[in-house]
């Protein structure tokens, strides 16, 4: 939003992202006091505009964690001892939603998907039928490991749909973590009935805050779970609303608010088109060097590509050390095999920036790519990016 004050480093990561000039201004505020009538505005505040982020009419609450204290309280919190979840795992985010379940001692099918493919409905459905008693599904709206995209609206659909059949109200709960403010993403209208997110993605805020939303029938499995908590006791939270159990990060909620604020005051849907803008273009830009990504149907957030022969370390090590731009690695199996690429709440002018920097890097390790060649698609690609000018 603001490319003059930023540190000299980029970071084109999925997370964290560079902040926003808002975000860095509500940080620099002097730190209020948590049960001040002046904060519990701010955070109320926060709160009502999550809801208009997540397209939800149900409350939303802020935890003071990243991510996955959000996942780990959506599993200690609605579930019980001995249901059983369903989780499709084609990444290290995805699996985590199992790895947080077995540590609760939930019974976990999963259906094992390839790095990049998105699980359909018709393959989380034949799982149901199988594997029966299955309590939850738990989604990851973008997999932020392969960037693939799992079309929620369709799988929550299947789920509800074999619900009713078999007489079983299966919930579906989804990490919206990277795509929040970045993906289209209708938690209502898409019946998604528990939905999560983070500070430090789209919402172009440091890390270190995550939030949970849950609708009536998440909301009364909350109110009938025995498993063991405390401190991720969503009852706390959502009992509480704006008076908040402990000591909140003020500092984040304050920094959140005022990014939010100037994403929702650009619009949500021209926030989703210059995300999907940027994308296309780190698309057209790591195509172009002769690369390919690794998911068919790809989020906004983050393009990950194969590096084939390449070398994946020398590339990042390039782009760091001599253009100061960061990039992320493979994670567990796929470290070596791809990079990552992320261009949230980039403008075009930083994004074209990345294109030089991976020119000039294609040559240092021997690869073909002129940037040239392909400037005026570029160009034209990153039309709706224009947004953060
Ligand atoms: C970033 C991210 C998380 C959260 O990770 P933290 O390191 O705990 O913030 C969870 N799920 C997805 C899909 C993510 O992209």
């Amino acid at each position: 939003m603001d490319g003059k004050s930023r540190s000299p480093v980029r970071l084109f990561t999925p997370g964290p992202v560079d902040i926003s000039k808002q975000a860095r201004e509500g940080l620099a505020a002097p730190v209020m006091h948590h049960r001040s009538d002046s904060f519990r505005h701010v955070l109320g505040d926060l709160l009502e505009r999550l809801k208009l982020a997540f397209k939800t009419e149900d409350d939303v609450v802020a935890l003071t964690s990243s991510g996955t204290g959000a996942m780990e309280a959506v599993v200690a919190s609605l579930f019980s001892r001995g249901d059983r979840v369903l989780v499709p795992a084609a990444g290290k985010f995805s699996r985590r939603w199992a790895e947080i379940s077995e540590a609760y001692g939930v019974h976990v099918s999963v259906i094992d998907l390839e790095p990049g493919e998105s699980p359909s409905p018709e393959r989380v459905v034949a799982e149901l039928r199988q594997t029966r008693a299955v309590d939850a599904v738990l989604l990851t709206h973008c997999e932020t490991s392969t960037g693939g995209l799992t079309d929620l609206r369709s799988v929550c659909q299947a789920v509800r749909d074999f619900g009713r059949w078999s007489g079983k109200r299966i919930l579906t709960c989804s990490d919206c973590t990277s795509s929040l403010c970045v993906d289209e993403l209708r938690k209502d209208d898409w019946q998604v009935d528990c939905a999560i997110g983070a500070s430090q993605k789209g919402l172009l805020a440091p890390p270190g805050l995550s939030f949970v939303c849950l609708n009536a029938d998440a909301l009364a499995r909350m109110e009938a779970s025995d498993m063991p908590k405390f401190y991720f006791d969503l009852r706390k939270y959502y009992h509480g609303m704006t008076e908040y159990p402990f000591t909140p990060a003020v500092s984040l909620v304050c920094a959140v608010k005022q990014s939010l604020d100037t994403l929702l005051t650009l619009g949500l849907e021209k926030v989703w088109a210059a995300c999907r803008s940027a994308a296309d273009g780190l698309g057209i830009v790591i195509e172009a060097a002769g690369f390919r990504k690794v998911a068919a149907h790809g989020s906004n957030a983050v393009v990950a590509f194969w590096v084939g022969d390449a070398d994946a370390d020398e590339i990042a090590r390039i782009l760091s050390e001599e253009h100061d731009i960061v990039v992320a690695q493979g994670q567990q199996d796929l470290r070596g095999r791809i990079l990552r690429v992320s261009a949230i709440g980039k403008s075009r002018a930083e994004i074209l920036g990345f294109a030089r920097a991976f020119e000039a890097t294609m040559q240092r390790v021997g690869r073909r790519f002129v940037l040239r060649d392909i400037e005026e698609r570029l160009t034209a690609a990153l039309e709706g990016s224009r947004l953060w000018e």
